[in-house]
């Protein structure tokens, strides 16, 4: 095993996604402590003109291949496993986003590796890696010690991505498609055969082991990955296009202020309230899953466990319970300002500031407040 520190850089539709930097920035820092370099790991196509950006890492290994250009689980995580086993990091960050989702689950299953999912915070102690994970939709925390090597799932936010967005070219490392030989023979197949130890990352002793009765599997034979090239038998998995979000709506992890609405505000009519109150702070409004499912907001806009983790300066939460899986998506906000009718609401234990009023009489006067020029 090397001390290499791996980040897996996420692309999606060919421009690198925010989150590869808050993990570059990560990387760094664990990289620096450990004093062991940080290698960015980019699988995918034409992506080279944004190779720059990945400067914060020592080196890229980029395989500039169509087969594992989209999203697709399965091309990718073999992939991913081969360079794993040919170069074997000490630790590999992977982003947890619904882009990386897939393949983040099925990789340890590969490699019969270890994993340590839903990472909030990752550090060394006393010259190992800990991690400090969510469970039970952030009910619970677990500080976990990092086995070595390891697979780290890492939640969106979990340190700025300035500090990962460096302006110095890499070195950049080219390589083909890794397709280790044998491949049908590896452990996503359903056949039951023994892990090579000497590959990569050990086999588990966690109890990780080959889905032997799972039969409608992500088995990846070598004729599987002939027709990614469309010479051979449909893969399982097949990417077929992108459906195109509503348009016109906007990036929340991207806005310094947001402006949150739960099902306290009571009325759809309440929307545009908020709506004036960020257009006046120069920030975007965003909801509780409720205001979503009524449709009152688009699903882009949902906060929490299945929707966006978000980071902004300032996050004003208004008729908003503070139900763990809302607060696991802003909870790292800068300054978190909460107005709720009952004192005792949850949310006011991770607000900075908590303000007991009606959520609609609180947006009318800080929107008016808010418009007073200075
Ligand atoms: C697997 C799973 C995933 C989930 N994912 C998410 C997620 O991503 N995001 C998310 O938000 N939720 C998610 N949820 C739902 C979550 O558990 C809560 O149900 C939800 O966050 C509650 O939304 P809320 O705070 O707006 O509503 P409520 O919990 O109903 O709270 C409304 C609050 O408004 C206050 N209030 C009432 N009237 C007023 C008033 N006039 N002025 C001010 N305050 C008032 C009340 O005191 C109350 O605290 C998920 C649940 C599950 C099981």
């Amino acid at each position: 095993m090397r001390d290499n520190i791996w980040v897996l850089v996420e692309a999606w539709r060919g421009e690198i996604s925010e989150i590869t930097y808050q993990l570059l920035a990560l990387g760094r820092e664990l990289a620096d402590g450990l004093g062991s370099p940080l290698e960015a790991v980019l699988l995918g196509r034409r992506t080279v003109h944004r190779l720059a950006t990945l400067g914060a890492a020592d080196r890229v290994l980029y395989v500039d291949d169509p087969r594992v250009e989209q999203p697709v689980a399965a091309a990718r995580a073999h992939a991913l496993a081969a360079l794993i086993r040919e170069r074997q990091p000490r630790a590999l960050l992977v982003p947890l986003t619904n882009v990386s989702w897939d393949e983040v689950g099925l990789l340890p299953a590969c490699l019969e590796a270890p994993m340590v999912n839903s990472c909030r915070d990752v550090r060394i102690a006393g010259g190992d890696l800990q991690a400090e994970c969510l469970l039970y939709g952030g009910k619970m925390v677990a500080t976990v010690a990092v086995p070595e090597p390891s697979i780290l799932g890492v939640l969106p936010g979990i340190r700025p991505a300035k500090p990962g967005r460096a302006d110095q070219s890499p070195e950049i490392e080219s390589l083909p498609l890794p397709i280790p030989e044998g491949l049908e023979r590896n452990n996503c197949s359903t056949e039951a055969v023994e892990a090579p130890r000497s590959q990569g990352l050990r086999p588990s002793r966690t109890g990780v082991r080959r889905r032997e009765r799972n039969t409608a599997s992500v088995d990846a034979s070598a004729a599987e990955w002939d027709s990614y090239s469309a010479t051979g038998p449909k893969p399982a998995v097949r990417f077929q296009g992108y459906l195109e979000p509503e348009a016109g709506d906007v990036d929340l992890t991207q806005q310094d202020v947001l402006v949150a609405i739960g099902r306290g505000v009571g009325m759809e009519d309440d929307v545009e309230l908020a709506e004036e109150l960020a257009e006046a702070l120069g920030g975007a409004v965003c909801g509780s899953r409720p205001v979503i499912d009524q449709g009152w907001l688009p699903l882009a806009r949902q906060v929490g466990k299945s929707g966006v983790i978000v980071r902004p300066r300032a996050y004003l939460a208004f008729g908003i319970s503070g139900a763990p899986e809302h607060v696991e998506g802003m909870m790292d906000s800068e300054l978190i300002i909460a107005v709720n009718t009952d004192p005792e609401a949850p949310i006011f234990g991770v607000a900075h500031y908590g303000i007991v009023e009606d959520a609609a009489e609180m947006l009318e006067a800080l929107t008016e407040a808010a418009r007073v020029p200075a």
